[in-house]
């Protein structure tokens, strides 16, 4: 079991990162060029629309690499 100490902490992580998440997003729909934080390279914004036909229903944004991948909710 995790105490609530741990709880908390955690829950203020992923509230922070989701902040982060909407501040990258906001930029990448923007049309800044955002690089992805670990290989530098730029991130891309993924909706339904554009995402591969082979891929279940994903948006979001990610890099070419895939180690930032951020699933979104558009609704
Ligand atoms: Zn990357």
């Amino acid at each position: 079991m995790i105490d609530i100490k741990q709880l908390a902490e955690l829950q203020k992580k992923s509230k922070n990162s989701f902040a982060e998440q909407r501040k990258l997003l906001k930029k990448v729909m923007a049309g800044n060029v955002v690089p992805c934080s670990v290989c530098k390279q730029p991130l891309f914004l993924i909706t339904p629309q554009n995402s591969n036909k082979s891929n279940h229903e994903y948006s979001g944004i990610r890099c070419k690499k895939g180690c930032t991948d951020i699933l979104l909710d558009f609704v």
